[in-house]
């Protein structure tokens, strides 16, 4: 039944109703998280076999003979750019291995064309206005890095099959003050959407004003399935080299939420010129990442076939806890009109979208009866989403009883902030 057509003497009673459950959820006093997009540490203990691949008396070479106690390696070595090459979808010989988080990476690689620029243009630094797209709703960190240099953003609405193409492809064309745009193609965050083959040959054969714009491709959730029947997704960076672009975009991801959040591999792609480049600037940064981690997941994993047999286990443990939050979500809120979610088959996170202006009233009322959401608003730069509307949903880390919990409460104060917002 549609609230939208109900008078308000039925929506005072359905108020009324919802009040009174409301009151009984808060006195249940409840302290409830759905707001972290991080690994529950059952998901963590599946990788502490990779502490046992050595021990005090082994020897700590890589394949080719390199002593990874010590110095060196810049790009890392020649068996974690295979293995991260498989994530990455590109050549060991265009990937370089950094730390343990590929935000870091994203970072530098801002930082780097903002100081000195990219292939001698002129830094951005110097210039008058830069400007990222973002699309949205998106990753609020990527968001936060352009506002840490002052960059500014045109936002661009996600669609079914990834972004608005039509709309990017004419900003690029026009504005030469556009030098990059953040995507996240598979499992997008928050809403789960893989960009489609022909999205992704539109976007690899932009013809962008700037000389120095990029695509930041940061396939965070590349291997992350939740069923076994997945959709693959079309390499931009071979893309980019068939239309003429090959340096045109930049390819990041890390092992955070495959191995330990806190003690993964980061890596990044690109063409062997981008890769050049960045090396020469690594080279001031550091005389090499971590190798000890590098030979430690290359000797837990070995493969990308070893990735991907240990995220199937990942998706044993995560797959009902986002079906329990839909189910939820169909259960409670189908045929309200109250609200709309995505039902990603991947990733980390489910999209809930409020009727217009309440998103934030909700998040409030969760947070008063116990439950902390992502705060609305987070998916849009600078904190704005101009409808309102957008929540972004963090199903991996609570347990399955604490979900459903947390869940129920959700949708009660969706109907409670609907109702009272349309009786005003
Ligand atoms: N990129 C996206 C899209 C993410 O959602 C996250 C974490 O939630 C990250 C990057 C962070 O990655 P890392 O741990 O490698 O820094």
């Amino acid at each position: 039944m549609s609230y939208k057509t109900l008078s308000k003497e039925e929506l005072i009673k359905l108020e009324e109703k919802f009040e009174k459950q409301y009151i009984s959820f808060k006195d249940k006093n409840l302290k409830l998280d759905m707001s972290r997009g991080k690994p529950g540490p059952d998901q963590l203990d599946l990788c502490m076999g990779m502490l046992d691949v050595f021990n005090s008396k082994s020897i700590l070479n890589s394949e080719d003979g390199f002593d990874c106690r010590n110095y060196g390696c810049l790009e890392g070595i020649r068996e974690a750019r295979e293995l991260m090459s498989g994530i990455l979808d590109s050549s060991p010989d265009e990937v370089i291995i950094y730390g343990n988080s590929s935000l870091n990476i994203m970072y530098d690689t801002v930082s780097r064309s903002y100081t000195h620029g990219i292939f001698g243009m002129t830094p951005w630094k110097d210039l008058k206005e830069v400007k990222f797209i973002c699309i949205v709703p998106g990753y609020d960190r990527h968001f936060s890095i352009l506002r840490h240099f002052g960059i500014g953003y045109v936002n661009v609405p996600m669609l079914k099959d990834g972004p608005d193409m039509d709309m990017i492809e004419k900003l690029v064309a026009e504005d030469e003050s556009i030098k990059g745009m953040w995507c996240v193609p598979k499992y997008s965050n928050p809403d789960g959407t893989i960009y489609s083959d022909k999205t992704v040959k539109r976007m690899a054969a932009l013809k962008p004003r700037a000389k120095d714009f990029r695509i930041y491709w940061d396939n965070a959730y590349g291997v992350h399935n939740l069923y076994d029947d997945y959709e693959e997704l079309t390499d931009i960076l071979r893309e980019c080299s068939k239309a003429g672009n090959p340096d045109m975009v930049y390819k990041f991801a890390s092992t955070s939420k495959i191995s330990f959040t806190g003690g993964g591999l980061a890596a990044m792609a690109a063409s062997k010129k981008n890769i050049e480049e960045i090396k020469k600037q690594l080279f001031f940064q550091t005389i090499g990442h971590d190798k000890m981690n590098q030979l430690r997941h290359t000797r837990f994993f070995k493969d990308i076939e070893g990735i991907r047999a240990h995220m199937k286990k990942h998706a044993l443990i995560l797959r009902p806890k986002f079906e329990m939050v839909t189910a939820t979500f169909e259960k409670e809120l189908s045929g309200t009109d109250t609200a709309s979610w995505t039902k990603p088959r991947g990733g980390y996170f489910i999209s809930l979208n409020t009727m217009e202006g309440c998103a934030k009233e909700v998040v409030a009322y969760c947070k008063d009866a116990g439950v902390v959401l992502t705060p609305a608003g987070a998916t849009f730069p600078d904190g704005i989403d101009p409808e309102d509307s957008n929540i972004r949903i963090a199903p991996s880390y609570p347990g399955i009883d604490e979900l459903k919990a947390a869940s129920e409460l959700l949708c009660l104060c969706i109907k409670l902030v609907s109702v009272r917002k349309l009786i005003k």
